[in-house]
This record gives structure tokens, sequence and C-alpha cells, in this order.
């Protein structure tokens, strides 16, 4: 096994993983596919109605997070590059009570709008539960993490978070950064903080977690979870739940990519709730955040409440997980070590994710623009592409890598 340099910041050695010829989606997954209920009545999804409320009221369900007390609506508001307003409202009416927002994404816009909302709606500061967090990269100190949770505290009109994260770790290193929970410490001591979140969903990411559970201070997982990645997270979450650690998922829709399979939700299927459904019969997840940017998203979301999977969605999936086989990047990372120039793939096919199919391009190319030059992608025309032959998916990386380099960097141009 060949130690990866470019990799430390995910903690993974980087092999040979070549995978069989047609990579399909992991045996325990399809089980649990395998495993859903026969086919069952989908009511009123998949109209293009934008308005707030469309057809019929909507039933929330509320889980337990681990053992922080806290309980959080199976949906939860995203808010990750959204500050609509009025979509937090709807959300609200909805029944969602858990808002999942960023000091960081558009400087706090979604903090300040969140804060707005709740107060507008007169919403009880304990009847709703706040998550919110910042990049903690190891080596930065108590004091800066302390001044980002004021600053969260401040834009929120709050006195304090229920839930904070550290956001984006990427190695072990980085989940016992002596300032973080040296901070984190501080802020808990002065009521700021009620309890210690990490969040992540790159390449190592069974590592981290491990990490996570051995170091016992974290309360709340804040993870990327999708049936076709991560083949193990079930059998870790499962232990996470058994020391009391609480599960927020998000990015079930594994690339969001259904619009490009023809006739994929025909029929009335809805993609986004199959995979919500998915999500949640894991009762080890409590909550799945979605980042909403239509009423039509929450609405379809928010029904996919206390349904059970059908055949249909099954045979869905199962489809999707087969043609997206060698287009969807995991984020594994594993190609980043036979990079030469030590691009950042796994994070600048996330951004150009955001860019092509999450409807997020200003926030795709800020984040790319946020990169050291060094580790975005534009040498990548001029290069013979030794990262696309380490991708065990097969995706064409190359050709990936030189589009997302023109779509993120157009603003400069
Ligand atoms: S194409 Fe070349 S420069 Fe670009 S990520 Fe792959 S190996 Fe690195
Ligand atoms: S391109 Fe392949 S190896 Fe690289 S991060 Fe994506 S899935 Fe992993």
């Amino acid at each position: 096994m060949l130690f990866c340099p470019t990799l430390e910041r995910s903690n993974f050695h980087c092999g040979v993983p070549m995978l069989p010829k047609r990579i399909r989606i992991d045996r325990r997954q399809l089980l649990r596919l395998g495993a859903a209920a026969p086919a069952l009545a989908l009511t009123g999804c998949g109209t293009d109605s934008d308005r707030p409320s469309d057809a019929g009221p909507l039933k929330m369900r509320y889980r337990p997070l681990g053992r922080t007390g806290l309980q959080v609506s199976e949906i939860a508001f995203g808010a990750h590059g959204v500050e609509n307003q009025a979509l937090m409202h709807a959300a609200l009416e909805a029944g969602i009570n858990t808002f999942c927002t960023s000091g960081s994404y558009l400087d706090g816009k979604e903090e300040r709008a969140l804060s707005e909302v709740l107060r507008s709606a007169r919403v009880p500061r304990d009847k709703v539960v706040i998550f919110t967090g910042d990049e903690i990269p190891a080596g930065t100190g108590a004091g800066r993490v302390v001044a980002a949770i004021d600053a969260s505290l401040r834009r929120l009109g709050t006195d304090y978070i229920d839930v904070f994260y550290t956001a984006q770790v990427a190695s072990v290193a980085q989940v016992s950064a002596a300032g973080l929970l040296a901070g984190i410490d501080e802020a808990k001591r002065a009521g700021k903080v009620r309890h210690l979140a990490l969040s992540c969903h790159t390449g190592g990411m069974q590592d981290i977690l491990n990490a996570a559970m051995n170091d016992a201070r974290f309360e709340v997982f804040f993870i990327k979870y999708d049936f076709v990645s991560y083949p193990d997270l079930d059998a870790t979450l499962r232990r996470a739940a058994q020391k009391g650690i609480g599960t927020v998922v998000f990015k079930t829709t594994a690339g969001n990519r259904q619009r490009e399979i023809k006739d994929l939700e025909a029929g009335g299927l809805s993609f986004r709730q199959a995979t919500l459904k998915w999500a949640l019969q894991n009762p080890d997840v409590a909550s799945a955040a979605v980042t909403a940017t239509s009423f039509r998203i929450i609405r379809e979301c928010v029904e996919a409440v206390g349904q059970r999977l059908s055949a249909a969605e099954v045979r869905m999936m199962r489809r999707y997980a087969d043609e997206m086989a060698d287009k969807y990047c995991r984020f594994c990372a594993t190609c980043e070590c036979h990079c030469p120039r030590g691009v950042a793939v796994a994070d600048v096919m996330r951004f150009a994710m955001y860019f092509s199919y999450y409807g997020r391009e200003k926030e795709a190319m800020r984040l790319y623009r946020a990169l050291p030059a060094e580790r975005r992608a534009s040498g990548c025309a001029s290069c013979s592409a030794p990262c696309e032959r380490a991708c065990p998916f097969r995706r064409s990386l190359h050709a990936e890598l030189v589009t997302a380099d023109r779509s993120l960097k157009f603003e400069e141009a």
C-alpha cells in the first residue's frame, strides 16, 4: 500500500483500487433497497407548481437527535446558499423545525435571513433547532473558533446555537484539533453552543467518523449519505447511534442528475422523494437536510415523510445507480494522489456538481475561487491525466476537470 502525500488531508491510503468492469450499487445497499415495501401509492408528487402551498396539508414527523435531547424534523432545511426568506417561512409552515445554515457559505447571509424569519414569524427560540458551523482547519486557534461562533450568534440574533458543526472535515487530524476543542469548550461554558457536530463528505469519511467516535466529544454527525457511496456507512452510523451520536444527513440524491436519465421519473415518481425515503428508512438517521430552492421542492420532500419506498421507486433507484455508476463522483479522493500537481479533484468535482446540477452557480464559482490556485484544475487541459486511470469508478475525469475549470472560473474572465 502506497501512502499518498496529497491525501494527507483525508488520511487516505491509496492502493490500486480498480473495481470490476461493470460497477454497480453495493450489495448490502441493494439488500436495503430490496427490503423495501411493495408498491405504495405516492400522492401529490411531481407537481411543477411553485407556490407555497399547493395541495393539502403536510404532516411532519420528528425524531430524537442522539442523546442531545433535541427533537428534529425528519426533513431539515438546508440553508447553505439559500437566503430566500419566503422559502424559510414555507419550511416552518410545513413543520420543519431544523435549519442547517452556515457562517461562511454566503458570508452569513443565510443566518441573517433565518434570524429575520424566526423574528417575524414569532417562533419561540426553543421551538427550532439551529445548526450552524464553519470550516475549522487544523491549527486554528481557540480564539478564532469562538470569534466565528460569536459572529454567527450576532447574525442569527440568538444567544445560543443548538448544534455547531466543524465543516468539511477532511482529515483525522482535524477531528482532534486542539483549537477547535478548546474553543468549543469555552463556547459551551459560556452557554453559546449546546452541542458539537462534525460535518464531512469526502474521502476517508469512515476513518474520520471513527476518530470522532473515539474522541467522544462529538454529539452529532452531519454528513453526506446516499445509496451509491460509502457501502460501510450504515454500520458506522449504527455504532454512532449506540454511542448516543445523532446523525443528520445530506446529499441523498447521489449527484442530483435524475433529469439526465430519460423517463426515470415517469408515472409521477420523484427521485428526490425516493432517496429521502431510503435515507429515513435507516433508524440511525434522525433527519435529512435538503437544500430547498423552491416551494415545490419543500413540498416534494415533506411528502416523503412517513412513506415507505415503493417497488417502482426501488427500480428507479437501481436504474439510477446503474446508469450513473461511471458518471457520479463519490468525492472519495482516491484519484488525487495520482495528480502530480496536487489538484483538489474531489472538491473541484463537488463544486462542478453545485454548478451543473444544483442550480448554485455563483456559490460554486465562489468556492472554486477560494481554493488555492495550485489546487484548481487550470492545468488539466495540458495534462495526460494519470488521475483518470486511478478512478475506481472509471469516470471520464479528464474531460470533466477541463469543463469544470472552464465553467467555474467563468466569472474571472
Ligand atoms: S488532469 Fe492532470 S493536473 Fe488535472 S487532476 Fe488529473 S493528473 Fe492532476
Ligand atoms: S473522480 Fe473518481 S476517484 Fe476521484 S474523487 Fe471522484 S469518484 Fe473518487
